[in-house]
């Protein structure tokens, strides 16, 4: 299964990603936690995006074509992948798809869970308090959530357009949610 996991800034993707790896024993990707890593490490890449992410800005699709395409190479990848914060526009979409089909890795599907954007200004202003990221106060979320409206938002059209995207709803209980995802997941039959 290799699933594009998509869905606003704060709207839970990363935690049901979590739970979603251990259920079908493949990696979970997360752009955004390898740019943390990379910024915490700080490697040349790092260096390059910290300022860009502080601002909530999105990070150089160059930048991002590197990283993901060595993430993807690894051995484990080989088995599926969950994919969470990439594709984020369009030009990452059509990229992805290029490198996939270079290795016959073909996308499955997308999945978009969908969160109404106000309660996500709740949720990211909570996760701040327990997280400390750099990039939750409210402004930047606001950012976050205008750039994901703008350039995010097309690449589930383009999925959609291409019979390959899935909606759930994002709101409620985390183990809620999980359920939908599972059965709609097994509903669209992906390979
Ligand atoms: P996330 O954890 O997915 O919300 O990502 C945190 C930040 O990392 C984003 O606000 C961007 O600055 C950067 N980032 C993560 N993934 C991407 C991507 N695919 N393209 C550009 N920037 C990204």
């Amino acid at each position: 299964m290799r699933i594009v996991l998509m869905g606003p800034p704060g709207g839970g993707k990363g935690t049901q990603a979590g739970i979603l790896k251990q259920q079908w024993q493949i990696p979970h990707i997360s752009t955004g936690e390898l740019l943390r890593a990379a910024v915490r490490d700080g490697t040349p890449l790092g260096l390059q995006a910290k300022a860009t992410m502080d601002a909530g800005e999105l990070v150089s699709d160059d930048l991002m074509l590197g990283l993901i395409e060595a993430r993807l190479s690894q051995p484990d990848a080989a088995a599926g992948f969950i994919l969470d914060g990439y594709p984020r526009n369009l030009s990452q979409a059509e990229s992805l798809d290029v490198v996939l089909a270079r290795i016959g890795q073909p996308v499955s599907g997308a999945l978009l869970v969908e969160v109404d954007p106000e309660h996500i200004v709740e949720r990211l202003a909570k996760r701040a308090e327990q997280e400390g990221r750099s990039d939750d106060d409210e402004t930047t979320v606001r950012k976050r959530l205008a750039i994901y409206a703008e350039q995010t938002a097309p690449v589930a059209h383009y999925y959609a357009r291409q019979g390959q995207l899935v909606r759930v709803l994002g709101e409620g209980g985390i183990e809620e949610i999980t359920q939908r995802i599972l059965a709609a997941v097994e509903q669209a039959g992906w390979p």
